[in-house]
């Protein structure tokens, strides 16, 4: 959805400008998913809209849901035929958070991600990225799911800040009363560690939640599990980090997938801890430890008593630490899974 597009049409039919309204409304509002359910509008506009200025810039492929409801997973064909995939998911009862892409596959090639597998493609647009939160709230009314779609997290296919433009105005328009008017407090954008894309986002965003990638707290293990750790170590990471703090007052929220005998050892805690300690605000971060989803590969999840052993020991430590089950393994849970399927 594109609301400059549909008050091209409103003007070019020289249609007053309350029309906007009605169409922003319905869209927003009603989540309506066709400009022939908003019969306040002239049937001509109608018409126009649909064809000049389209509510989504994709269609749904494919829609996969856990046997427990609480994950919802759809591959989504861009109007170039591209596939991208985008998740719903329902953390508490009544409430529900979308996970959307930034890029159709992605450069950085992280080890265990079915992304990276994929190579780079191409960028989303803003629109692209924000009409996947409006896709979930059509959805939502479509299936009668009850509750609220009030979190959306970048953590999909892509690397968001190496698609910095079309990423920020998408958070615009996710943000914007008028629009999706999601709390900034409850969006969050996740990277691998660009580091002059995690200062400029702190600047143009600073009550927007940042998380990052980690996955290993020691340059050797992070640049094979993270390979942009090559080019960006844990120093230039951490300058970083330092500098945004400088420019928000948010938590950092650092990503931490456990894998079974390479990420999950006493040393490699000790090795999270001291990277915690050295960015010298230790209570600014928070560690989510994450049971890792398999893909292909010769990588394996920690099993649950390890990584409570792990969590013990960031927790003795003094870091807050949650750990977390990835929802909806049973759909292809893992970023770009059902998106490699199915292009
Ligand atoms: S984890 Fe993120 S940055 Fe890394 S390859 Fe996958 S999509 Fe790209």
């Amino acid at each position: 959805m594109d609301l400059g597009r549909a008050a091209k049409v409103i003007k070019g039919l020289r249609l007053p400008p309350y029309r906007l309204d009605q169409v922003r409304r319905a869209v927003y509002g009603h989540c309506v998913s066709s400009y022939g359910e908003v019969s306040v509008l002239p049937l001509e506009l109608r018409q126009e809209l649909a064809r000049s200025a389209p509510i989504l810039s994709c269609s749904l492929r494919e829609c996969r849901v856990s046997a427990d409801g609480l994950a919802r997973k759809a591959a989504l064909a861009l109007l170039d035929g591209k596939v991208i995939e985008t998740v719903l998911l329902r953390p508490s009862p009544r409430r529900w958070t979308a996970c959307v892409s930034t890029q159709v596959g992605c450069a950085f090639n992280c080890a265990f991600c079915a992304t990276g597998a994929m190579g780079f493609v191409r960028d989303l647009t803003a629109e692209e990225i924000s009409d996947q939160v409006l896709f979930w709230r059509q959805n939502m009314r479509q299936e009668g799911l009850e509750g609220r779609l009030d979190n959306v997290v970048y953590m999909g296919m892509g690397e968001p800040l190496a698609n910095y433009e079309a990423v920020a105005e998408s958070l615009r328009r996710v943000l914007d009363p008028k629009q999706h008017g999601i709390g900034a407090r409850h969006v969050s954008v996740s990277t691998v560690g660009i580091p002059k894309g995690i200062e400029r986002f702190g600047e143009d965003f600073p009550q927007v939640n940042l998380a990052v990638s980690l996955h290993a707290a020691e340059d050797g293990l992070r640049s094979r599990l993270v390979p942009a750790n090559r080019t960006f170590p844990l120093a230039d990471l951490s300058r970083a980090l330092e500098r945004y703090l400088g420019s928000s007052s948010r938590k950092v929220m650092l990503e931490y997938a456990l894998l079974a005998g390479v990420n999950d050892r006493p040393g490699d805690a000790d090795a999270l801890v001291a990277f915690v300690r050295r960015l010298g605000r230790p209570g600014l971060f928070h560690v989510n430890l994450i049971l890792y989803n398999p893909i292909e590969g010769p990588w394996r999840p920690s099993s649950e008593p390890e990584a409570r052993r792990f969590q013990d020991r960031l927790l003795a430590a003094g870091l807050k630490v949650t750990l977390r089950q990835s929802l909806g393994s049973d759909i292809q849970g893992a970023c770009g899974q059902l998106a490699s399927e199915r292009s």
